[in-house]
């Protein structure tokens, strides 16, 4: 401990540990924990007092802010985090990285766009949807992620409980809706009715990140109902980015690998 902190202790005891009970007060922890060292600091190398307000203000933004990410990540609810970053373009040359770099800049949240991810299963179409759910999420944007069937149970669910209306928030308030494997199972009409109620009122409101493993061909035989079925693609599609994925799946390439390997083990001998 040094001599300059202590005599800022001793010399205006009240006075610091009042600025000690505001911090606390307000809920600062984070300024009120680094209160003493930047005060030590301010002494010590003459700081003048506006940047030790800033200094402090500062370490307390930096914590709030990171809190309030935690929390958004919290409520979006994915299932795993997902990065941009882990995303091996190599593996996948189907995925344009010109359309991923344009997406990651998340002009399309400001512009209220959508993106679609169609494909066979284990191309990264899920990868991809949270991570550019999570990238928002980062930047400050609310977002949520549900599966397509997850998304209608509840609806339903809550219909039948008269909560509706309180439900439906959850799927409208965010500024970006993650809906993942819509199509894997057909809907009913009843389901393919939420759906469109989703897709409908997020129409230019909020951006929809959807995968789906089907291609919008056969979405009137995933909707039951042509017409609710054409309903849903007609704004899905308007402005959106489309990534039709034709390739590998990841998750099977480790197993291909070791095939190659066992087969070809007398080609590279
Ligand atoms: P899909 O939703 O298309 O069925 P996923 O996104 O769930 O596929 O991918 C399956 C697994 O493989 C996930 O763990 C995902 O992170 C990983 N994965 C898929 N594609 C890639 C890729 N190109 N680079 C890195 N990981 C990938
Ligand atoms: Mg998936």
């Amino acid at each position: 401990m040094s001599a300059t902190k202590a005599a800022t202790v001793t010399e205006e005891p009240s006075v610091y540990q009042q600025l000690r009970e505001h911090l606390a007060y307000l809920q600062m922890t984070a300024a009120a924990e680094h209160l003493a060292p930047v005060l030590d600091r301010a002494l010590k190398e003459r700081v003048s007092a506006t940047q030790v307000l800033e200094e402090l203000l500062g370490i307390e933004v930096e914590a709030t802010k990171a809190r309030r990410q935690r929390g958004r990540l919290r409520f979006a609810r994915y299932p795993v985090h997902k990065t941009l970053a882990e995303f091996d373009f190599d593996f996948q040359p189907g995925v344009d990285r010109r359309v991923v770099a344009e997406l990651s800049t998340l002009r399309f949240v400001e512009e209220k766009r959508n993106v679609i991810l169609l494909g066979p299963p284990g191309v990264g179409k899920s990868h991809l949807a949270i991570a550019l759910g999570v990238a928002a999420t980062d930047a400050g944007y609310r977002t949520y992620f549900t599966s397509a069937a997850d998304m209608v149970s509840a609806l339903q669910t809550a219909h039948l409980e008269g909560t509706a209306a309180y439900r439906m928030r959850t799927y409208l308030g965010p500024s970006v809706l993650v809906i993942d494997e819509l199509g894997y199972l057909p809907l009913d009409q009843a389901s393919a009715n939420w759906i469109f109620q989703v897709v409908s009122r997020r129409y230019e409101r909020g951006s929809i990140v959807l995968t789906s493993n089907r291609g919008f061909g056969d979405w009137n035989q995933v909707f039951a109902d042509a017409v609710v079925a054409g309903a849903i693609v007609d704004r899905l599609l308007h402005t959106a980015t489309v990534m039709n994925i034709r390739g590998a799946s990841y998750r099977a390439r480790a197993y291909t690998a070791k095939q190659k390997l066992k087969g070809g083990g007398a080609m590279v001998a």
